[in-house]
């Protein structure tokens, strides 16, 4: 099959299926099918990689040049970048082709993709269904067959939850593994690129056209990247995992509960050692990181001033006018929140009390992280309580839309890989569990994963 005719498969699945549910925020069928056409010739010349000519998509949140990047908001609606992000620059060299730019939640704030200017995505297997946030675009597009596999972005946990909601496989790799450069900054200590798939295979590839140093992002990781399919059929025997106590006391659904249990002794079956740990402070993660990601989030937003780029307001009176009406009119109401969270939590007089505090959980809840890694290799958990809960349920009551984000945020607060991938099913509804790993074990997750799958 040729990746024109591949292409043209998948813009006629858009088509048919997108209208329902909304997980494309722009089709670019025209540059698609050229760049399909240029990867075509690079087969016929024998110069093509293992993703030349795939037809990917990516989180709107990857600048691309000509071609909008909105982050899912009414403030980037008008927005077409002059230059092309690290990652995707990294895809167009290896030849892959981009069907469009997936719906997100609005600056990435959300875990269940309602948040979005561009209106709510559905989830694939049951549309009144959330597929989860803030890369539901990504998980909905991968999981419907709408693409091959795409882009997503992970904060607290908008790969790992959208992935276990919509039953793919998703990995969020080490804080630094992948470039930052050209992604719309949420909050820029936590977030990090990574791949949605249907496998861990497909995520190894994915991972190996994205990761590497870049010296356009100050936090890049000069370190060699290594041949993540090469290890993919390593034996599990005599790996040690750790089933932390905190992550599966209360608020636990049972059906996950026991998906898990399952999981556990497919993973003995497969020659692993699994007992119980302990992440002690694990319950201060959803306050440490609702006050250090909305802070850094007041910061990276104040760019979006109404002068240089953006939603600009009609007729401004005059300078702080301007400012406050193309903000006012540019973001959405979870954006709003969190500018004023953050602004309120670093101000004179607030920052010891919420953002000083919030800094020394983090280090805590990383040596937890560090501890755990002398006793065992990895670590197992769910990536949410439940699975996907219904459009609107939490609509109204953010806190407990927070904490659904419960398992997922302390591996961005510790800057540790983690890697998301099917359990089995509840009433018809995916159930998600994630392997954590130390730094840089992105090729260990992704062994594992596939031996498991
Ligand atoms: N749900 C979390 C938040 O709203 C995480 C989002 C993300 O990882 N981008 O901040």
């Amino acid at each position: 099959i040729s990746s024109v005719e591949l292409t043209e498969h998948y813009l006629k699945r858009i088509e048919q299926f997108d209208g329902t549910l909304n997980s494309y925020i722009s089709v670019t069928p025209e540059l698609a099918l050229q760049q399909a056409r240029a990867a075509d010739a690079r087969i016929a010349a024998g110069d093509a990689g293992p993703l030349t000519g795939i037809p990917l998509a990516h989180k709107d949140l990857f600048c691309t040049r000509g071609v909008r990047t909105s982050c899912g908001s009414k403030m980037l609606d008008n927005f077409i970048a002059p230059y092309e992000s690290s990652v995707t620059q990294r895809f167009i060299d290896a030849g892959a082709v981009m069907l469009g730019k997936t719906n997100m939640d609005e600056f990435a704030m959300g875990s269940s993709n309602e948040s979005s200017f561009y209106g709510a995505v559905r989830n694939p297997w049951n549309t009144e269904h959330v597929p989860g946030g803030s890369s539901g675009g990504s998980a909905a597009a991968v999981a419907a067959r709408l693409c091959a596999a795409a882009t997503g972005t992970d904060t607290g946990g908008s790969i790992r939850q959208p992935a276990g909601f919509t039953a793919l496989t998703g990995l969020k790799p080490t804080y630094g593994r992948v470039s930052r450069w050209g992604m719309i900054a949420y909050a820029s200590s936590l977030d990090q690129g990574g791949p949605m798939a249907r496998s861990a295979e497909d995520c190894a590839l994915m991972l190996q056209a994205m990761a590497g140093f870049d010296a356009k992002d100050s936090t890049s990781v000069e370190q060699p990247v290594p041949d993540y399919s090469a290890s993919l059929n390593d034996s599990l025997k005599g790996l040690r995992i750790g089933l932390p106590r905190e992550y599966f006391g209360a608020g636990l659904d049972s059906a996950t509960a026991e998906a898990i249990q399952a999981a556990v002794q497919q993973f003995q079956a497969l020659g692993a050692e699994v007992r119980e740990i302990s992440l002690p402070n694990a319950e201060l993660a959803i306050p440490a990181y609702y006050v250090i990601a909305p802070a850094e989030a007041s910061s990276n937003l104040s760019r979006f001033d109404g002068v240089r780029f953006g939603h600009r307001c009609d007729n401004p009176a005059d300078l702080t006018d301007l400012y406050k009406r193309s903000r006012a009119e540019g973001f959405g109401a979870e954006v709003k929140r969190r500018i004023m969270v953050g602004a309120y939590a670093l101000s004179a007089g607030y920052y010891d009390a919420y953002y000083l505090q919030a800094q020394k959980i983090r280090r805590l809840i990383k040596n937890d992280f560090i501890a755990a890694y002398e006793q065992v290799d990895v670590i197992l958990c769910p990536t949410a309580p439940t699975p996907a809960f219904r459009i609107g349920e939490k609509i109204d009551d953010p806190v407990s839309l927070y904490l659904t984000d419960i398992y997922t945020i302390t591996a961005n607060l510790a800057g540790v890989p983690g890697i998301a991938l099917p359990a089995g099913f509840a009433n018809g509804l995916p159930i998600g569990m994630q392997l954590l790993g130390p730094y840089f074990s992105e090729a260990r997750l992704l062994n594992i994963a596939h031996q498991y799958q």
